[in-house]
């Protein structure tokens, strides 16, 4: 029997911790598999970025209709998506999540973090426009790659069916990207040994606490979004639908998210779950899909964590300029994040870049990345049926007192 690769995740971190304890300094020996690792998930953001948000574009359809929903759905998806980062990172500064243990920045950090010192707004803004897609993918420059990407997303919207080649190739190159997603976090668990031993070999087992505070503030931050956003303010207020109701309609698909750590896998049972909430249909097929993909509101909440865990770690102060370059860093990496199990930390690359933090950070958060998976994925799906749900209120399309026609529906 194939073992799944949660557990070879953890096997490799156990018998990383062992030959840590065992070899002490010598471990670092193993530390070029985590710089591997972080090789390869860097060398995936730019295409699969590009694909995701390209694909989701020419997807959308056309129409007033389409334009009207569009719009709030999208104000909707940033809203929340803003407000999630900052509950993420007050809950990680709360429980100090890097604290504990102080790893030694490796060569390039000095360098990373002087440049992120000399951030302005204005260079910001100018080098969204990237003078050529093919520096700006080398680059990892997210912000210019979405820029191209939304601008040839809409072209080819633009084209209607004459793009429809063009539209095809997307859907499979953002296929494509997925699996190609999957294969790489193979070497996940390779590259999770090399790692711990090298940090246990060095600091022992101080690094336990950091990760058992990191996981306990991404619970909590995701719960409060969930109540507050979600239960709160939409269900029960604006929507209502009461959290109950929601709840037992949503289990099936909060549930199997949970277990498969993909929003994609998971959105028919979403879907189904959202119209017999009462959304309408048009707005139901509209906005969950492009959720699925672009609105990620956990993976939100799971950036400002892992920045923070980061740079406690290896001790480098925040600026608040640095700060808020995370927000809009950490939003526009949540929007290009694939519903896929483990994009979430192949966009932290970015995040981290943005910060000017050590990339070899990834790789430590790697090691816990299934269980944070398991935690952010949840408000991801949440998030699509609760705006598909106000959306749909605002419209004046959503029934949700005839819960049995809607059961028919669903
Ligand atoms: N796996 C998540 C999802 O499917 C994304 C992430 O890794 O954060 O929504």
């Amino acid at each position: 029997m194939e073992m799944d690769l949660f557990t070879k995740i953890m096997i490799g971190f156990a018998l990383g911790i062992i030959a840590g304890l065992i070899l002490q300094e010598e471990a670092a020996m193993f530390a070029f598999l985590g710089t591997i690792l972080v090789n390869l998930l860097q060398m995936i953001v730019a295409p699969l970025v590009f694909c995701v948000i390209v694909g989701a574009i020419a997807n959308i359809g056309k129409g007033n209709k389409v334009g009207r929903i569009g719009l709030k759905t999208v104000m909707w998806f940033l809203g929340t998506t803003l407000f999630a980062i900052l509950i993420g990172l007050f809950f990680a500064n709360l429980l100090n999540v890097g604290t504990g243990v102080t790893i030694p920045t490796p060569g390039d950090a000095a360098e990373v973090t002087e440049s992120a010192e000399g951030f302005s707004i204005i260079d910001t803004i100018v080098n969204i426009v990237p003078v050529s897609i093919f520096e700006a993918l080398a680059e990892n420059n997210l912000l210019a790659i979405i820029f191209f990407a939304l601008l040839l997303g809409f072209s080819i919207l633009a084209l209607g069916e004459s793009g429809k080649k063009v539209r095809d190739f997307f859907n499979t190159g953002q296929n494509l990207m997925m699996r190609l997603t999957e294969i790489i976090l193979k070497f996940t668990p390779i590259g999770v040994f090399g790692l711990m031993a090298d940090v246990v070999g060095s600091t022992g087992l101080d690094i336990l606490f950091p990760y058992a505070k990191a996981i306990i503030a991404l619970f909590l931050a995701c719960i409060l979004f969930l109540v507050i956003v979600q239960a709160g303010i939409l269900v029960g207020g604006v929507v209502k639908i009461s959290p109950i109701r929601f709840l037992r309609e949503m289990k099936d698909p909060m549930a199997f998210v949970f277990a498969t750590c993909s929003s994609v896998a998971t959105l028919p049972l979403t879907l189904k779950a959202t119209l017999r909430l009462g959304a309408d249909e048009d707005t139901t097929n509209f906005v969950v899909p492009l959720g699925s993909v672009i609105n990620m509101n956990g993976t939100a909440i799971y950036q400002a964590v892992s920045v923070i865990f980061v740079a406690q770690i290896y001790g480098v102060e925040l600026s608040i300029a640095t700060q808020l370059m995370v927000m809009l860093t950490a939003t526009l990496a949540s929007i290009g994040t694939a519903g896929v199990p483990g994009s979430g930390l192949i966009m932290s690359v970015i995040v981290l870049e943005a910060a000017g933090l050590p990339l070899a950070g990834v790789a430590l958060l790697a090691g816990i990345d299934r269980i944070m998976n398991m935690g952010r994925v949840v408000p991801n799906i949440v998030g699509d049926a609760v705006t598909a749900l106000l959306v749909s209120k605002s419209e004046g399309t959503l029934n949700v007192n005839n819960l049995e026609e809607n059961k028919k529906a669903g």
